[in-house]
């Protein structure tokens, strides 16, 4: 049975395969590598995943929805026609078109796969995306960090060669700073640092606002279809810039035809405090790491804004290191999570990934400090500790003769506890205890599997203890199926009525971002194409399919 790597990513997601000593794409139903995570309802109430949906953004931005990895494992939800989805419901869309594509592309069945998630994602989140792929029929044994995962790829590609390795992952929406030490066969993260509201959607807005700017436009007072179409022109125009000096922007609206011509200078100049958003995550990184710039060996980078040789040069100004371009920005994690699967299946040597704690875990106490009766948060297990990791601490007794002893277990940052995240609790009786004196220990126990067990040791030897999260699907098979069939009814059939969808969702993109008589042109051919899949003529489909589709292509370029 297959098992695959995904990099399930807040812009787009990817599946690697390794087999046969090499790390294999995989194409997805439109014959792409990357698949955008974006899920679009169509116009009959089929849900669309991918490409398709991504051009709705466009068309139907009220139908459509993106970026809900951002919200994983918080509770929010998102109504598209009428039903609500949690970010958990929506990625899970995501992977189970990866699964079908991926069996598709194989021509086996895939139950199994490794999911790359960012370094500082939170128990909930890490729990979110565990949902989802239990929603999309996916077996998850384990989810591997981002960083980890790109070095591993590097490491694959280049020998396990030791040294301090940086990954910076500058993505759609968010930056991830990361030191990773690699030594004999660890692979260790020693500080993750970034900023989750930056990324090339800074690109593209700033592009966008100058365009309007230029062009005498209020943006924030166009509609979203308007604003969708000159924002999308604005991401071409910045890709464009990645292997091209100028650009020429050019959009239509209201019967106006509006341009702007940009080159990678004005880019930097229009983009200074993106830019300048890079270095602190840098510097914090390197600090938390106890490590200095001189000890890094290679810099990695990776995530699609890390195409943008502005972005590179700017790396290597603020690192003073040549940045190293062996690994795809693309599929590097990817990669790595591929990579990895096969080692759990011990098609490769063992490579140990340690971890850190990406938060305080710890037990609420009284505040001794104000002795007011308020409580504060004792941490016992520090942010950025390395995992598998375990520490004791002792406690003392609030009260006089105190014989109960009451843990709450909370994951987080704040000194108020009420502040943080609640995990748990444990009680147990002890023997009389004067105030102050030691009552019992408590151990806490985290391993990289994100289990958390909980020791308390009383004076008297009894020990009571509890094990807080598994791996296990946090929710039933009836609370998963009853979510399954919610969006199944809604999922599309077969490859060839997405391919088709596809293609209209392609045409009504376009359709906003041309001019009056190209609009002309595609409605008259979109609308045969459609009368033909009415029809159900397979000659007369395939004939308008192809004279559509090579409309689009003479648009678009
Ligand atoms: P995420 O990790 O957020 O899912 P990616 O790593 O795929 O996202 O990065 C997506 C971002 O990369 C988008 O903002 C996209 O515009 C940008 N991007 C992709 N290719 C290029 C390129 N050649 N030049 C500049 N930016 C690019
Ligand atoms: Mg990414």
């Amino acid at each position: 049975m297959a098992k695959i790597g995904i990099d399930l990513g807040t812009t787009n997601s990817l599946a690697v395969i390794y087999r046969g000593g090499e790390s294999v794409k995989i194409k997805n139903s439109l014959d792409e590598y990357i698949t955008p995570s974006a899920v679009s309802v169509d116009d009959d109430g089929k849900i669309l995943v991918g490409e398709a949906a991504k051009d709705r953004l466009i068309s139907h931005p009220d139908r459509s929805a993106s970026e809900f990895k951002r919200n994983m494992g918080l509770r929010t939800t998102v109504e598209l026609e009428g039903v609500k989805y949690t970010p958990e419901e929506l990625s899970s869309l995501i992977l189970k078109k990866i699964k079908a594509d991926c069996e598709a592309f194989l021509g086996e069945e895939v139950e199994e796969a490794i999911i790359s998630v960012p370094a500082y994602f939170d128990d909930n989140s890490r729990r979110a995306t565990r949902i989802a792929a239990d929603l999309s029929g996916l077996h998850v044994e384990r989810l591997i960090n981002e960083p980890s995962a790109a070095a591993l790829s590097y490491l694959s590609r280049n020998g396990y060669v030791d040294g301090t390795y940086m990954v910076i992952d500058f993505g759609g929406g968010t930056l991830d700073v990361s030191v990773v030490d690699v030594f004999e066969n660890i692979i260790e993260i020693l500080a993750v640092a970034g900023n989750n509201k930056l990324g090339g959607k800074d690109f593209n807005e700033v592009i966008a606002r100058d365009f309007c700017k230029k062009n005498e436009l209020s943006y924030d007072d166009l509609s979203p279809v308007e604003k969708a179409v000159i924002y999308r022109a604005s991401e071409r125009a910045k890709i464009a810039l990645s292997d091209i000096p100028v650009v020429m922007i050019e959009v239509p609206l209201e019967k106006q035809k509006y341009t702007l011509t940009l080159t990678n200078n004005e880019l930097i100049s229009m983009s200074k405090t993106i830019f300048e958003g890079i270095r602190d995550p840098v510097r914090k990184a390197i600090h938390d790491s106890r490590k200095t710039l001189q000890n890094i060996d290679k810099v990695i980078l990776v995530g699609g804004s890390c195409k943008m040789p502005t972005v590179r040069e700017f790396i290597r100004q603020i690192t003073g290191i040549t940045p190293d371009t062996s690994v795809d920005p693309d599929t590097a994690i990817a990669e790595g999570a591929a990579i990895y699967a096969a080692m759990k299946n011990k098609d490769l040597k063992d490579i140990i990934l340690t971890d850190i704690c990406p938060f305080t875990l710890g037990v609420a106490v009284n505040n001794d400090i104000l002795n007011d009766g308020s409580i504060m948060m004792s941490p016992i297990i520090p942010r950025n500790n390395t995992l598998p990791s375990s520490i004791m601490r002792p406690y003392y007794a609030a009260s006089q003769d105190q014989t109960g002893i009451n843990i709450r277990v909370y994951q987080g940052e704040n000194i108020h506890p009420e502040q943080n995240l609640f995990i748990g609790k444990l009680e147990l009786q002890c023997p009389p205890t004067r105030r102050g004196d030691k009552i019992c220990d408590v151990k806490m126990t985290y391993d990289i599997n994100g289990i958390l067990i909980v020791d308390v040791i009383t004076l008297d030897g009894h020990k009571e203890t509890k094990a807080f999260r598994s791996n296990d699907s946090v929710l039933t098979e009836d609370q998963i199926e009853k979510i399954r069939a919610k969006m199944e009814s809604a999922m599309l059939v077969t490859p060839e009525d997405e391919k088709y969808r596809a293609l209209i969702a392609r045409a009504e993109r376009i359709y906003e971002e041309s001019f009056n008589e190209q609009r002309a042109l595609i409605t008259g051919r979109l609308m045969n194409f459609k009368a033909a899949i009415n029809m159900r003529d397979p000659i007369k489909v395939r004939e308008t399919y192809n004279s559509l589709s090579e409309l689009l292509d003479r648009l678009e370029y």
